[in-house]
Protein backbone atom coordinates (compact mmCIF):
# COMPACT_ATOMS: atom_id res chain seq x y z
CA UNK A 1 0.00 0.00 0.00
CA UNK A 2 1.56 3.71 -0.75
CA UNK A 3 2.30 5.81 1.59
CA UNK A 4 1.34 9.33 1.12
CA UNK A 5 2.49 12.47 3.28
CA UNK A 6 0.11 15.95 3.44
CA UNK A 7 2.01 19.11 4.31
CA UNK A 8 0.09 21.28 5.57
CA UNK A 9 -3.33 21.48 8.17
CA UNK A 10 -5.16 24.16 6.04
CA UNK A 11 -8.47 22.87 4.09
CA UNK A 12 -6.83 21.99 1.42
CA UNK A 13 -4.93 19.38 3.03
CA UNK A 14 -6.97 18.19 5.72
CA UNK A 15 -10.00 17.82 2.78
CA UNK A 16 -7.07 15.97 0.24
CA UNK A 17 -6.18 13.54 2.97
CA UNK A 18 -9.33 12.74 3.83
CA UNK A 19 -10.05 12.35 0.21
CA UNK A 20 -7.44 9.61 0.38
CA UNK A 21 -8.27 7.71 2.98
CA UNK A 22 -11.66 7.06 1.21
CA UNK A 23 -9.56 5.80 -1.64
CA UNK A 24 -6.77 4.14 0.32
CA UNK A 25 -6.34 2.73 3.58
CA UNK A 26 -5.98 5.32 6.62
CA UNK A 27 -2.76 4.15 7.88
CA UNK A 28 -1.30 4.54 4.89
CA UNK A 29 -2.17 8.85 5.35
CA UNK A 30 -0.17 11.39 7.01
CA UNK A 31 -1.00 14.63 7.40
CA UNK A 32 1.71 17.08 9.15
CA UNK A 33 -0.83 20.14 10.03
CA UNK A 34 1.88 23.00 10.99
CA UNK A 35 0.94 24.00 13.94
CA UNK A 36 0.77 26.93 15.46
CA UNK A 37 0.58 28.66 11.72
CA UNK A 38 -2.73 26.41 11.24
CA UNK A 39 -4.21 29.11 13.33
CA UNK A 40 -3.08 32.46 11.65
CA UNK A 41 -3.90 30.12 8.05
CA UNK A 42 -6.21 31.16 5.06
CA UNK A 43 -8.77 28.81 6.51
CA UNK A 44 -9.06 30.45 9.77
CA UNK A 45 -10.14 33.85 7.97
CA UNK A 46 -11.82 32.50 4.75
CA UNK A 47 -15.22 34.63 4.45
CA UNK A 48 -16.58 31.23 3.49
CA UNK A 49 -18.56 32.65 0.33
CA UNK A 50 -19.95 29.21 -1.43
CA UNK A 51 -21.68 29.44 -4.83
CA UNK A 52 -21.89 27.38 -7.87
CA UNK A 53 -21.48 30.36 -10.51
CA UNK A 54 -17.77 31.77 -11.37
CA UNK A 55 -16.97 33.59 -14.58
CA UNK A 56 -14.13 31.09 -15.06
CA UNK A 57 -15.48 27.72 -16.59
CA UNK A 58 -12.88 25.25 -15.31
CA UNK A 59 -13.86 27.22 -11.61
CA UNK A 60 -17.23 27.08 -12.34
CA UNK A 61 -17.38 23.26 -12.95
CA UNK A 62 -15.16 23.28 -9.52
CA UNK A 63 -17.55 25.05 -7.74
CA UNK A 64 -20.65 23.22 -9.24
CA UNK A 65 -19.79 19.64 -8.52
CA UNK A 66 -18.47 21.00 -4.66
CA UNK A 67 -21.72 22.98 -4.17
CA UNK A 68 -23.59 20.09 -5.18
CA UNK A 69 -22.05 17.73 -2.97
CA UNK A 70 -22.30 19.67 -0.16
CA UNK A 71 -26.19 19.68 -0.81
CA UNK A 72 -26.29 16.54 -0.94
CA UNK A 73 -24.46 15.40 2.44
CA UNK A 74 -26.31 16.30 5.23
CA UNK A 75 -22.84 15.60 7.15
CA UNK A 76 -20.67 17.85 5.19
CA UNK A 77 -23.05 21.16 5.86
CA UNK A 78 -23.50 20.53 8.95
CA UNK A 79 -18.99 19.99 9.63
CA UNK A 80 -18.72 23.09 7.26
CA UNK A 81 -21.64 25.28 9.20
CA UNK A 82 -23.21 25.89 5.74
CA UNK A 83 -25.75 28.71 5.81
CA UNK A 84 -27.88 29.36 2.86
CA UNK A 85 -28.38 32.80 2.16
CA UNK A 86 -28.36 33.00 -1.67
CA UNK A 87 -25.92 34.32 -3.67
CA UNK A 88 -25.80 37.27 -6.42
CA UNK A 89 -22.94 37.63 -9.13
CA UNK A 90 -22.83 41.17 -10.52
CA UNK A 91 -21.14 41.27 -13.97
CA UNK A 92 -20.42 44.64 -15.73
CA UNK A 93 -22.44 43.00 -18.68
CA UNK A 94 -23.56 39.64 -20.40
CA UNK A 95 -20.47 37.81 -22.13
CA UNK A 96 -20.91 35.12 -24.54
CA UNK A 97 -20.13 32.01 -22.02
CA UNK A 98 -21.96 33.71 -19.24
CA UNK A 99 -25.33 31.21 -20.52
CA UNK A 100 -23.15 28.15 -20.89
CA UNK A 101 -21.70 28.60 -17.31
CA UNK A 102 -25.39 29.44 -16.24
CA UNK A 103 -26.64 26.02 -17.69
CA UNK A 104 -23.66 24.04 -16.42
CA UNK A 105 -24.81 25.23 -13.26
CA UNK A 106 -28.62 24.30 -13.40
CA UNK A 107 -27.54 20.82 -14.63
CA UNK A 108 -25.88 20.22 -10.98
CA UNK A 109 -28.09 22.00 -9.10
CA UNK A 110 -31.74 22.33 -10.29
CA UNK A 111 -33.73 26.01 -9.41
CA UNK A 112 -31.18 27.62 -8.06
CA UNK A 113 -29.37 30.27 -10.78
CA UNK A 114 -31.13 32.98 -12.87
CA UNK A 115 -29.68 35.58 -14.98
CA UNK A 116 -31.49 38.80 -14.04
CA UNK A 117 -30.82 42.78 -15.10
CA UNK A 118 -29.66 45.19 -12.84
CA UNK A 119 -32.76 46.87 -13.04
CA UNK A 120 -34.32 44.04 -11.60
CA UNK A 121 -32.26 43.53 -9.15
CA UNK A 122 -32.27 47.08 -8.09
CA UNK A 123 -35.71 47.02 -7.68
CA UNK A 124 -35.60 44.47 -4.68
CA UNK A 125 -33.59 46.94 -2.63
CA UNK A 126 -30.14 46.16 -1.89
CA UNK A 127 -28.05 46.95 -4.69
CA UNK A 128 -27.96 50.79 -5.83
CA UNK A 129 -26.16 53.03 -8.74
CA UNK A 130 -25.34 49.63 -10.42
CA UNK A 131 -23.76 50.89 -13.78
CA UNK A 132 -25.81 50.59 -17.17
CA UNK A 133 -25.78 47.23 -19.10
CA UNK A 134 -24.83 44.98 -15.56
CA UNK A 135 -26.33 41.54 -15.13
CA UNK A 136 -26.82 39.51 -11.95
CA UNK A 137 -26.38 35.93 -11.39
CA UNK A 138 -28.72 34.90 -8.58
CA UNK A 139 -28.34 31.63 -7.06
CA UNK A 140 -30.84 30.41 -4.19
CA UNK A 141 -28.97 27.58 -3.17
CA UNK A 142 -25.83 28.88 -2.26
CA UNK A 143 -24.19 30.60 0.80
CA UNK A 144 -21.24 30.18 2.87
CA UNK A 145 -19.48 27.97 4.79
CA UNK A 146 -16.96 27.57 7.52
CA UNK A 147 -13.60 26.56 5.86
CA UNK A 148 -11.75 26.43 9.20
CA UNK A 149 -14.98 24.48 11.04
CA UNK A 150 -15.03 21.69 8.61
CA UNK A 151 -11.33 21.40 8.48
CA UNK A 152 -11.17 21.33 12.40
CA UNK A 153 -13.92 18.65 11.84
CA UNK A 154 -11.85 16.64 9.55
CA UNK A 155 -9.03 16.35 11.30
CA UNK A 156 -10.98 14.30 14.16
CA UNK A 157 -11.86 12.48 11.25
CA UNK A 158 -8.95 11.75 9.77
CA UNK A 159 -7.28 10.00 13.43
CA UNK A 160 -10.67 8.11 13.34
CA UNK A 161 -10.34 6.79 9.94
CA UNK A 162 -7.00 5.43 11.41
CA UNK A 163 -4.94 7.68 9.16
CA UNK A 164 -1.65 10.18 11.16
CA UNK A 165 -1.85 13.49 12.40
CA UNK A 166 0.66 15.28 13.32
CA UNK A 167 0.74 18.69 15.00
CA UNK A 168 3.99 20.66 14.60
CA UNK A 169 6.02 21.75 11.37
CA UNK A 170 7.90 20.44 8.56
CA UNK A 171 11.01 21.71 8.22
CA UNK A 172 12.07 20.18 4.70
CA UNK A 173 10.94 17.68 2.07
CA UNK A 174 13.30 16.17 -0.45
CA UNK A 175 13.55 14.85 -4.06
CA UNK A 176 13.32 11.22 -2.87
CA UNK A 177 10.12 11.58 -0.69
CA UNK A 178 11.40 12.42 2.87
CA UNK A 179 9.58 14.64 4.99
CA UNK A 180 11.73 15.99 7.94
CA UNK A 181 9.51 17.45 10.42
CA UNK A 182 11.11 19.93 13.21
CA UNK A 183 10.04 17.72 15.83
CA UNK A 184 10.93 14.17 14.72
CA UNK A 185 12.96 11.86 12.72
CA UNK A 186 12.97 11.75 8.81
CA UNK A 187 10.36 10.02 7.28
CA UNK A 188 10.45 8.36 3.67
CA UNK A 189 6.83 8.48 1.62
CA UNK A 190 6.01 7.41 -1.43
CA UNK A 191 4.28 10.76 -2.42
CA UNK A 192 4.75 13.72 -0.44
CA UNK A 193 2.17 16.42 -1.14
CA UNK A 194 3.02 20.33 -0.53
CA UNK A 195 -0.44 21.81 0.54
CA UNK A 196 1.18 24.68 2.94
CA UNK A 197 -0.81 27.36 1.47
CA UNK A 198 1.45 30.72 1.60
CA UNK A 199 3.90 29.10 3.17
CA UNK A 200 4.55 26.63 0.64
CA UNK A 201 6.88 28.56 -1.33
CA UNK A 202 9.10 28.66 1.96
CA UNK A 203 9.13 25.21 2.50
CA UNK A 204 10.16 24.88 -1.28
CA UNK A 205 12.59 26.83 -1.09
CA UNK A 206 14.34 24.69 1.47
CA UNK A 207 15.28 22.18 -0.89
CA UNK A 208 16.08 22.36 -4.51
CA UNK A 209 12.27 22.01 -5.87
CA UNK A 210 10.69 24.91 -8.13
CA UNK A 211 7.90 26.58 -6.58
CA UNK A 212 5.72 26.16 -9.89
CA UNK A 213 5.28 30.32 -10.25
CA UNK A 214 3.62 30.65 -6.55
CA UNK A 215 2.76 33.76 -5.40
CA UNK A 216 1.24 35.13 -1.87
CA UNK A 217 -1.13 38.05 -1.38
CA UNK A 218 -2.63 39.49 1.08
CA UNK A 219 -6.65 39.20 1.23
CA UNK A 220 -8.39 42.07 3.61
CA UNK A 221 -12.20 42.29 4.38
CA UNK A 222 -13.99 44.53 7.67
CA UNK A 223 -16.42 43.23 10.06
CA UNK A 224 -18.70 45.70 10.78
CA UNK A 225 -21.93 46.16 12.80
CA UNK A 226 -25.36 45.24 10.80
CA UNK A 227 -29.13 44.97 11.53
CA UNK A 228 -31.16 43.48 9.63
CA UNK A 229 -31.50 40.26 7.07
CA UNK A 230 -28.65 41.64 4.59
CA UNK A 231 -27.94 41.18 1.25
CA UNK A 232 -26.99 37.05 1.45
CA UNK A 233 -23.47 36.57 -0.26
CA UNK A 234 -22.58 38.70 -3.38
CA UNK A 235 -19.83 39.69 -5.46
CA UNK A 236 -19.85 42.88 -7.38
CA UNK A 237 -17.04 42.88 -10.56
CA UNK A 238 -18.30 46.24 -11.17
CA UNK A 239 -17.06 47.79 -8.06
CA UNK A 240 -14.84 44.72 -6.76
CA UNK A 241 -17.08 44.67 -3.41
CA UNK A 242 -18.41 41.43 -2.12
CA UNK A 243 -19.52 40.61 0.71
CA UNK A 244 -22.22 38.35 3.21
CA UNK A 245 -24.15 38.71 6.66
CA UNK A 246 -21.58 37.23 8.80
CA UNK A 247 -22.31 36.01 12.38
CA UNK A 248 -25.24 38.13 14.74
CA UNK A 249 -25.34 41.53 14.15
CA UNK A 250 -22.58 41.50 11.70
CA UNK A 251 -21.62 42.33 8.02
CA UNK A 252 -18.40 41.37 5.94
CA UNK A 253 -17.11 43.13 3.07
CA UNK A 254 -14.25 43.53 1.33
CA UNK A 255 -12.04 44.35 -1.78
CA UNK A 256 -9.13 43.10 -3.77
CA UNK A 257 -6.15 43.72 -2.72
CA UNK A 258 -2.39 44.29 -4.84
CA UNK A 259 -0.54 43.63 -1.83
CA UNK A 260 1.07 40.92 -3.46
CA UNK A 261 4.73 38.59 -2.18
CA UNK A 262 3.58 38.87 1.37
CA UNK A 263 5.04 36.65 3.92
CA UNK A 264 2.65 34.88 5.75
CA UNK A 265 2.22 36.68 9.17
CA UNK A 266 3.27 40.04 7.88
CA UNK A 267 -0.34 40.97 6.65
CA UNK A 268 -1.18 44.13 9.11
CA UNK A 269 -4.59 45.27 7.88
CA UNK A 270 -4.31 48.73 5.70
CA UNK A 271 -6.23 51.66 6.93
CA UNK A 272 -7.07 53.43 3.57
CA UNK A 273 -8.47 49.95 2.00
CA UNK A 274 -10.52 50.11 4.84
CA UNK A 275 -12.17 53.55 3.94
CA UNK A 276 -12.39 52.47 0.42
CA UNK A 277 -14.85 49.40 1.37
CA UNK A 278 -16.37 51.50 3.52
CA UNK A 279 -16.78 53.74 0.60
CA UNK A 280 -17.83 51.54 -1.96
CA UNK A 281 -20.10 49.50 0.15
CA UNK A 282 -21.50 53.14 1.27
CA UNK A 283 -22.51 53.85 -2.24
CA UNK A 284 -23.40 50.27 -3.54
CA UNK A 285 -25.34 49.20 -0.71
CA UNK A 286 -25.67 52.08 1.12
CA UNK A 287 -23.97 50.44 4.13
CA UNK A 288 -22.44 53.28 6.64
CA UNK A 289 -21.71 51.82 9.91
CA UNK A 290 -22.19 53.79 13.10
CA UNK A 291 -18.64 55.98 13.36
CA UNK A 292 -17.50 53.98 10.13
CA UNK A 293 -16.15 51.77 13.27
CA UNK A 294 -15.47 48.11 11.97
CA UNK A 295 -12.75 45.57 12.66
CA UNK A 296 -10.73 44.54 9.65
CA UNK A 297 -9.28 40.67 8.99
CA UNK A 298 -6.52 39.99 7.01
CA UNK A 299 -4.55 36.56 5.60
CA UNK A 300 -1.88 35.64 3.22
CA UNK A 301 -3.55 33.67 0.64
CA UNK A 302 -1.04 31.32 -1.99
CA UNK A 303 -1.91 32.45 -5.75
CA UNK A 304 -1.24 30.40 -8.83
CA UNK A 305 -0.91 32.05 -12.46
CA UNK A 306 -3.82 29.51 -13.89
CA UNK A 307 -5.95 30.07 -10.68
CA UNK A 308 -7.19 27.61 -8.47
CA UNK A 309 -6.44 24.78 -6.21
CA UNK A 310 -4.86 21.95 -7.71
CA UNK A 311 -2.52 18.89 -7.67
CA UNK A 312 0.44 20.00 -9.55
CA UNK A 313 3.74 18.06 -9.83
CA UNK A 314 7.33 18.96 -8.95
CA UNK A 315 8.61 16.16 -8.93
CA UNK A 316 8.55 12.12 -9.55
CA UNK A 317 6.31 11.43 -6.41
CA UNK A 318 6.45 15.10 -4.89
CA UNK A 319 3.26 17.98 -5.53
CA UNK A 320 1.69 20.92 -4.75
CA UNK A 321 -2.10 21.24 -4.16
CA UNK A 322 -2.15 24.77 -2.94
CA UNK A 323 -2.82 28.02 -4.79
CA UNK A 324 -6.56 28.12 -3.95
CA UNK A 325 -6.00 31.76 -5.23
CA UNK A 326 -8.97 33.51 -2.89
CA UNK A 327 -11.60 30.69 -3.88
CA UNK A 328 -10.49 27.59 -2.74
CA UNK A 329 -13.17 27.61 0.03
CA UNK A 330 -15.50 26.98 -2.89
CA UNK A 331 -14.03 24.56 -4.82
CA UNK A 332 -11.41 22.08 -2.49
CA UNK A 333 -14.72 19.51 -2.59
CA UNK A 334 -14.04 18.89 -5.94
CA UNK A 335 -10.26 19.83 -5.92
CA UNK A 336 -9.32 18.15 -3.30
CA UNK A 337 -11.41 14.38 -4.72
CA UNK A 338 -9.89 14.79 -8.37
CA UNK A 339 -6.89 15.18 -6.70
CA UNK A 340 -6.95 12.08 -4.46
CA UNK A 341 -7.61 10.10 -7.31
CA UNK A 342 -4.83 11.01 -10.05
CA UNK A 343 -2.69 10.70 -6.78
CA UNK A 344 -3.52 7.23 -6.65
CA UNK A 345 -3.65 6.82 -9.75
CA UNK A 346 -0.15 7.23 -10.35
CA UNK A 347 1.49 5.16 -7.76
CA UNK A 348 -0.42 1.82 -9.01
C1 LIG B 1 -9.10 36.57 4.21
C2 LIG B 1 -9.53 35.49 3.25
C3 LIG B 1 -10.86 35.40 2.86
C4 LIG B 1 -11.25 34.39 1.98
N1 LIG B 1 -12.56 34.29 1.61
C5 LIG B 1 -12.96 33.28 0.80
C6 LIG B 1 -14.33 33.14 0.45
O1 LIG B 1 -15.17 33.94 0.86
N2 LIG B 1 -14.69 32.09 -0.34
C7 LIG B 1 -13.77 31.19 -0.81
O2 LIG B 1 -14.14 30.27 -1.53
N3 LIG B 1 -12.46 31.32 -0.51
C8 LIG B 1 -12.05 32.34 0.29
N4 LIG B 1 -10.74 32.46 0.61
C9 LIG B 1 -9.81 31.50 0.05
C10 LIG B 1 -9.76 30.20 0.85
O3 LIG B 1 -10.07 30.44 2.20
C11 LIG B 1 -8.35 29.65 0.71
O4 LIG B 1 -8.13 29.39 -0.68
C12 LIG B 1 -8.14 28.36 1.48
O5 LIG B 1 -8.48 28.51 2.83
C13 LIG B 1 -6.68 27.96 1.36
O6 LIG B 1 -6.49 26.80 2.11
P1 LIG B 1 -5.06 26.12 2.16
O7 LIG B 1 -5.21 24.90 2.96
O8 LIG B 1 -4.51 26.05 0.78
O9 LIG B 1 -4.12 27.19 2.91
P2 LIG B 1 -4.09 27.57 4.46
O10 LIG B 1 -5.44 27.59 5.03
O11 LIG B 1 -3.28 28.82 4.56
O12 LIG B 1 -3.32 26.38 5.14
C14 LIG B 1 -1.94 26.18 4.99
C15 LIG B 1 -1.52 25.28 6.13
O13 LIG B 1 -0.15 24.92 5.96
C16 LIG B 1 0.40 24.75 7.24
N5 LIG B 1 1.86 24.90 7.17
C17 LIG B 1 2.57 26.00 6.88
N6 LIG B 1 3.88 25.75 6.93
C18 LIG B 1 4.01 24.46 7.28
C19 LIG B 1 5.13 23.62 7.52
N7 LIG B 1 6.38 24.05 7.40
N8 LIG B 1 4.90 22.34 7.88
C20 LIG B 1 3.63 21.85 7.99
N9 LIG B 1 2.54 22.63 7.77
C21 LIG B 1 2.73 23.91 7.42
C22 LIG B 1 -0.23 25.83 8.11
O14 LIG B 1 -0.29 25.41 9.45
C23 LIG B 1 -1.64 25.93 7.50
O15 LIG B 1 -2.58 25.22 8.28
C24 LIG B 1 -10.30 33.46 1.48
C25 LIG B 1 -8.97 33.56 1.87
C26 LIG B 1 -8.59 34.55 2.76
C27 LIG B 1 -7.15 34.63 3.17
Amino acid sequence: MPRIAVVGGGIAGAMLAWRLCEVIRGTAVHLFTGEPYRRADASAASGGLTRAFEPDAALCLEAADSLAELQSSPELRKWASYRETGSVYLLPGLEPGTAGLVDLVRSRIPGSISIITAGELGSRGTFRGMPKGSVAVVEKRAGYVSPNALRDRLLVELARAGAFVTDGQVDAITREGEVRPTDGNPMRFDAVVVAAGAWTQDLLARTDLADAGLRTKVIQYVLGPFAGTGPGAFVDETSGLYGRVYAEGRLLLGLPTDRWDITPGDAAPDPVLTTRILDVAETRIGYRPPGRKVKAVTAVECYHPTGGLSLRPLAKGVYTFTGGSGGAGKTVLAASRTAARSLVRSLR
